[in-house]
């Protein structure tokens, strides 16, 4: 362009300094740029070690070698077997003999499903249990004709034996701890949640029944170990029916089964993770349960395949251990799988369940307001999220001018000299801040 006159305008030198100053301050903010890293510490990869059913050897084998390496996990217990807990499994609705002489002349069928399995678990017959086990995965199957034959089945050996009583189902192999012992462990950091009063298969269950199975072993863990375990939960055997998940994810901020998250690929036990493929989420949870028969080297090719990224989160789910519980694991694996994965503590964050959904949420939910002068920048974190539940310490990386040679970090009352690292995109500190520990800064102190 040929300007006509051979002094710049006014306007336009006024424009033309604005631009420069925008280039300037925006070239500053530029040098600070500043993320949340995907994991604590810069690490690659999170796992959690996740237990079902609070069998004993679950404490008593597998704990203690966590407790060696300075691992804490996460249990699901059932409180209904707990020795001294207060509430028993119960069942809610008509007359049993009503219900059961009933079934004589009325098939089950779609109106009278959920009452008919949420009693027969509590019928004194062998198998009672099984027959509301297998009518219920039945029915998640989506197959419900099958599933109300189940119970056809189940309510004429009732009648045949002509069954009045109720008793409480037996679900958990061995003996139970009790809550003394719990809470030592809760109190260490191990994370402690809901898995229901006695294991039922809540799909099948109605309502008043359903919300017993959840909300008084929601009351019984926080009488005795206080709101603070009441987190995350596992509704049994790893359902996703929508009916259940719905009053769950209502009572819990947290489900191992499923998560609301959009930003979530949730690979569950049953799927496949493919290490190479892009699955196009911010986060990815991979859930595996080890069996009694699940080799060390598949075990351990899950952790490897992780580390191939940096997006995703082992969720790793035990039942039995050394000969207590479902489909037990021998101590002498547990402990090699555990010192394995100690082995790879640099890149992997072992953490409860709680604890890493926290952390995701929080890095995908705070807001900084950056504020940047010489030789200094503040940074102010704000997020929406429940400070009750949210307070993880964020790791934090903000890249410098490549001028400052020694940076400090300070943060209410705590001042910390960092190293100053370097990568492609330049010179950078990392460093861990606390979202509700009030403004923070970086200074450069060189010279
Ligand atoms: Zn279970």
């Amino acid at each position: 362009m040929i300007l006509k006159n051979k002094t710049l305008s006014p306007r336009l030198l006024s424009l033309i300094i604005l631009v420069f100053q925008f280039q300037s301050v925006f070239g500053q903010e530029e040098a600070f740029k500043t993320e949340i890293l995907k994991w604590p510490d810069g690490k690659k990869a999170a796992i959690s070690l996740t237990y079902d059913d609070g069998t004993s050897n679950q404490f008593h084998v597998a704990l203690p070698i966590m407790e060696e390496l300075g691992m804490k996990g996460t249990f699901y217990i059932n409180t209904g077997e707990i020795p001294s807990s207060q509430t028993r499994a119960q069942f809610f609705g008509r007359e049993p003999k009503v219900i059961i002489a009933e079934s004589a002349s009325i098939p089950t069928n779609e109106e009278n499903i959920f009452e008919r399995a949420s009693l027969i678990r509590f019928l004194d017959m062998p198998g009672a249990v099984s027959y509301h086990d297998r009518s219920g995965s039945t029915y998640e199957q989506g197959r419900i004709e099958q599933a109300c034959k189940i119970l056809d089945e189940g309510f004429a050996k009732a009648r045949e034996l002509k069954i009045t009583e109720l008793v409480y189902p037996r679900i958990i192999d061995g003996p139970m701890i009790d809550w003394e012992e719990i809470r030592k462990y809760a109190d260490s950091g191990h994370e402690f949640g809901v898995h229901t009063i006695s294991h039922p298969r809540l799909a099948v269950l109605d309502e008043k029944n359903l919300l017993f199975e959840l909300e008084a072993c929601r009351d019984e863990i926080e009488r005795e170990l206080g709101k603070e375990q009441l987190f995350s939960a596992e509704c049994p055997f790893g359902t996703e029916d929508e009916r259940v998940m719905e009053y769950a994810l209502e009572m819990f901020p947290a489900l191992r089964n499923r998560m609301p998250e959009a930003y979530l690929e949730e690979i569950n036990r049953s799927g496949l993770f493919d290490a190479s493929q892009d699955y196009g989420k911010e986060y990815i949870q991979w859930q595996r349960g080890p069996l009694s028969k699940t080799t060390p080297e598949l075990m351990n090719s899950w952790v490897d395949d992780i580390l191939t990224r940096e997006d995703t989160w082992l969720v790793l789910v035990f039942h039995g251990i050394e000969g207590i519980g479902w489909e037990a694991i021998p101590e002498d694996r547990i402990r090699a799988y555990f010192e394995y994965i100690a082995g790879k503590s640099k890149e992997v964050w072992v953490a409860p369940f709680r604890d890493v959904t926290q952390y995701m949420r929080q890095r995908m939910n705070t807001n900084m307001k950056k504020t940047v002068n010489k030789d200094m920048i503040s940074l102010k974190l704000e997020s929406d999220l429940d400070p009750y539940w949210y307070r993880q310490l964020l790791t934090m990386k903000t890249y410098i001018p490549t001028d400052w040679k020694s940076v400090t970090f300070v943060q209410g009352g705590k001042t910390e000299t960092l190293e100053v690292q370097k990568d492609a995109g330049g010179s950078f500190v990392q460093y861990n801040a606390d979202p509700h520990g009030g403004e923070l800064a970086l200074k450069n102190v060189g010279q």
